[in-house]
């Protein structure tokens, strides 16, 4: 089968997601499924919605365009700003945006009009991470302006936390958010729909029996893809770690000294690390020297420093295109395969790189593979 490639369990996301869909209704909170670490896969979506999502998230509107032209008909929500280049994009494919600048609620408006659709806004509220968002001082006013609009219906506001400064979502900064939306339905006499706390690395205040207060919607892509929360990166009890792992073959298998020899620069990537230059550390078949093996995976195709790879194997160095492995002494023939667990780093970048197929497989049905797409 061909090689770099991702494969990706349906079945293992499936049961991730149905059972943090399960776990967090218990606490009167929906899961909007996010997609863009999955670059929109029309399969994973579907899998998604399968699982019970209340509805789908992406960061780019080219990726709820692909789940659209696949048929695929939840709600779909665009979890960035949009740019204003992109507002007619928008208004056509996605339900709702996540917005911050009246400027481009106003586009939208204008855009919606001429769509003769309503587009549904959120109102994302700046509560510490320092990413997007209003200051809280401000929400007030804002919200007032945005119910102006023509063709325009705030449906909410939300936060986002951990993704920039690794700010924890907390009891305080939670009740915030649910005092911001009282507040606002106060003021406006209407009922905000969606309180929207945050994303994967809000799961362990939601499910730590706090008060939840307001808060009815999380946006959780690692969590479900990867079975991690992502403030520790510790697996979530009863997920499945490995529901997408990525294969590479080898292209190079040789007894080779553990250390460069002349004159030393800097690498392709920039400086070179001490560790790639440090004495042989044990790989070697003899002193000095390491059974070093070249699988054909590189920065083109994935982020290295986020690949996790089996027991007994280490990655020793990585360039565009090449990426060096030690086996502690146990060689590696040409054309072997290996299989990496990976961070989210590494998965957005796979899943980005034309060079790595996809193939999705599901225990109840044969494994289909799509392409790499160069
Ligand atoms: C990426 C993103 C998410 C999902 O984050 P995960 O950590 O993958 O759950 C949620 N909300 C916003 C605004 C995002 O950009």
């Amino acid at each position: 089968m061909t090689a770099p490639r991702l494969e990706i369990d349906l079945d293992k996301i499936h049961h991730n997601a149905s059972t943090l869909v399960e776990r967090l209704g218990a606490r009167g909170i929906g899961v909007t499924g996010i997609t863009k670490a999955a670059l929109g896969a029309p399969e994973i979506a579907a899998t998604l919605i399968a699982a019970g999502v209340r509805g789908l998230g992406d960061s780019r509107v080219e990726n709820i365009e692909t789940m659209r032209r696949a048929g695929i008909s939840a709600p779909m929500t665009l979890i960035r700003s949009p740019m204003p280049s992109q507002v007619k994009r928008v208004v056509a494919q996605a339900d709702i945006s996540f917005n911050t600048e009246l400027e481009v609620v106003g586009r939208l408006s204008f855009a919606a009009q001429a769509a003769r659709r309503t587009h549904g806004i959120v109102l994302m509220v700046e509560l510490g991470d320092l990413r997007e968002g209003i200051m809280p001082g401000d929400l007030e006013s804002s919200v007032l302006k945005v119910l102006s609009f023509p063709n325009i219906a705030l449906r909410g506001i939300g936060t986002n936390l951990a993704c920039r400064s690794g700010v924890a979502p907390d009891a305080r900064n939670m009740a915030e958010l649910s005092a911001l939306a009282d507040r606002i339905d106060a003021g406006s006499g209407g009922r905000l729909g969606i309180v929207s706390g945050g994303n994967s690395a809000n799961l362990s205040w939601a499910l730590s029996g706090a008060d939840t207060g307001r808060i009815n919607d999380l946006r959780l892509g690692e969590a479900i893809l990867l079975g991690r929360e992502p403030l520790h990166r510790r697996p979530i009890d009863g997920l499945h770690t490995d529901a997408i792992t990525l294969i590479a073959e080898a292209i190079e298998s040789k007894l080779k000294p553990s250390r460069p020899w002349g004159e030393i620069g800097q690498s392709a990537f920039g400086a070179v690390s001490a560790s790639a230059v440090k004495p042989d550390s044990g790989h070697g078949m003899q002193p000095g020297r390491t059974v070093q093996t070249i699988f054909a995976l590189g920065r083109q195709d994935t982020d290295p420093d986020g690949l996790v790879p089996p027991d007994g194997i280490d990655v020793l160095g990585c360039s565009s295109d090449h990426l060096i492995v030690g086996s502690s002494g146990h060689p590696l023939s040409v054309g072997a395969e290996i299989r990496f667990q990976l961070n989210y780093s590494a998965l957005a970048r796979a899943m980005t790189s034309p060079f790595v197929a996809r193939v999705m497989k599901e225990s109840s049905a044969p494994i289909r593979e799509s392409a790499a797409t160069y």
